[in-house]
Parts: structure tokens; C-alpha cells; sequence
């Protein structure tokens, strides 16, 4: 079994080096160990090492794992990458300090209405589908400005940027095109609607430069720390589990 300690010594060394190339600080970009599929005890190595955010597709396996890490609640950060159902809002708004992949309306309200108070706003960012019909979820760029402008109103969240997941691609120009065209989404609210924006949550382990490049402020890593998932589980980031 890989060890998860030199992994991400290796991310961490891509990651600087990424930075390197493109003129950017290091620290303008958070490191976000995706850690589907991983046991609670691979985490705690991951902890150990250092890494304290972590993201997650599916609620319930989430929600066993947040659990299992009580000990280390206060140093954590709980990411919800996956998408989301209007069942699973009450769960997600409770236990999680973000969600990425926010393409409705109805889904943002819910999370609102049932942040509890005295939490601090639960952090949200919205996918964006920038592949067109290759996918099915995320908000299409058309509709963004006024998902954007009403998200950014309610109560309870704190709208902070967009989130994609683009085609894969082995192409370094061709990875670049989809991110460059998110970054000038988060360009545009910035100006347009004059929001407050500072979160680009794009790149995965074979992409991760290509994000930098464009601006990524997190990467969402998985493979390149914890090591290849299951079979069933490795397809596709956008899959929801089927049982
Ligand atoms: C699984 C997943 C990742 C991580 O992908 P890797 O290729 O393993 O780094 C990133 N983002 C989302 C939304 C995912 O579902």
C-alpha cells in the first residue's frame, strides 16, 4: 500500500513547482485531499502529515467518516464535492464547512434554511457546466449571473466562487481551455454583479498544472494521494454511488 505521507509530499512538491511556472505564491493555493472511497484511518495519515482538508462525494460515507475523526473536528475541514440531493441537505448543512457543486436554486435554499445558527456560513461554490452536453450537472454559463446573484443573498452561506469538471484531456492546451473559460465566468460576477468572489475550485491528480495555470485557488486531488480507487468508484468524479 502506497504511503500516503510521501504522496503528498510528492503533490505538494507538483504543486510548488505549478506555482513556480506560473508565477504564483504557493500559499494562493489549498491543497484538497479528496478522500472518496479512503478509510477514516488513511486520513488520520494524511492528518498526520499535515493535511487537515479533505473532500468528499458521497454524503453517508461522509458523514461515518466525519464521525470516525471527531477527535480531530476542530482541525478539520469537510469538503462535499459531489452532488447533491434535496434528501441530503439537512445532513450536508449540519456537518460540512463546504459545498462545490451547487447548480440549483432550490438546493442553495434548503442549505440555507437549515445551516444551523451559530455555525459560521457554510461555504459554497457553484459547478459550472462548461462542457456543454458531455455532462449533466453544473449551472450552464448562461444561467450563472442570476444563480449567482440570488445564492449570494442568502442567509446562513457565503457564496465564494465557481467549481468545474471539465472533459479529461492528456493535452496540456486542451486541459487549460474549459479552466480559462471558468476563470473568466468568476472574472465577470466579479465586475458585473460586483461580488465577492475568491475561489477556483478546478484541477484533479492529471490536471492539476493546467488548473495553476489558469488560477485554480484549490485543487481537488485524489488519486495522486491516497492512491487508484475501486474499480466501480473510479469512472467518473460525477458519478453517484448506485445502492
Ligand atoms: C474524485 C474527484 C476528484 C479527484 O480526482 P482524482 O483524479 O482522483 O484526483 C476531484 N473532484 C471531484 C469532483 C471528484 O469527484
Amino acid at each position: 500500500m502506497v504511503s500516503v505521507a510521501v504522496n503528498l509530499q510528492q503533490v505538494r512538491a507538483r504543486l510548488e513547482r505549478a506555482c513556480a511556472d506560473a508565477q504564483r505564491c504557493v500559499q494562493s493555493v489549498t491543497l484538497l485531499a479528496v478522500s472518496k472511497t479512503v478509510e477514516a484511518d488513511r486520513l488520520r495519515e494524511a492528518c498526520a502529515a499535515g493535511q487537515f482538508a479533505f473532500g468528499e462525494n458521497y454524503v453517508q460515507e461522509a458523514l461515518d467518516k466525519i464521525q470516525a475523526l471527531a477527535d480531530l473536528r476542530a482541525q478539520l475541514q469537510w469538503h462535499l464535492i459531489g452532488p447533491l440531493q434535496s434528501n441530503k441537505t439537512r445532513e450536508v448543512a449540519e456537518h460540512f464547512d463546504w459545498v462545490h457543486a451547487i447548480d440549483r436554486l432550490r438546493i442553495a435554499e434548503r442549505l440555507s434554511a437549515q445551516r444551523p445558527a451559530g455555525r459560521p456560513p457554510l461555504q459554497v461554490c457553484l459547478q459550472v457546466n462548461i462542457s456543454g452536453e458531455a455532462s449533466k450537472s453544473g449551472v450552464l454559463p448562461a444561467e450563472l449571473a442570476s444563480l449567482a446573484r440570488q445564492v449570494a443573498g442568502l442567509p446562513g452561506l457565503r457564496l465564494r466562487g465557481l467549481m468545474a469538471i471539465p472533459q479529461p484531456s492528456d493535452e496540456p492546451e486542451a486541459q487549460r481551455l474549459p479552466y480559462r473559460a471558468l476563470r473568466e465566468m468568476l472574472e465577470a460576477l466579479r465586475r458585473d454583479e460586483g461580488l465577492d468572489l475568491d475561489t477556483l475550485s478546478i484541477g484533479m491528480s492529471a490536471d492539476l498544472e493546467a488548473a495553476v495555470a489558469e488560477g485554480a485557488t484549490l485543487v481537488r486531488i485524489g488519486t495522486a494521494i491516497f492512491g487508484s480507487r475501486p474499480v466501480a468508484a473510479r469512472s467518473g468524479p460525477d458519478r453517484e454511488p448506485t445502492a
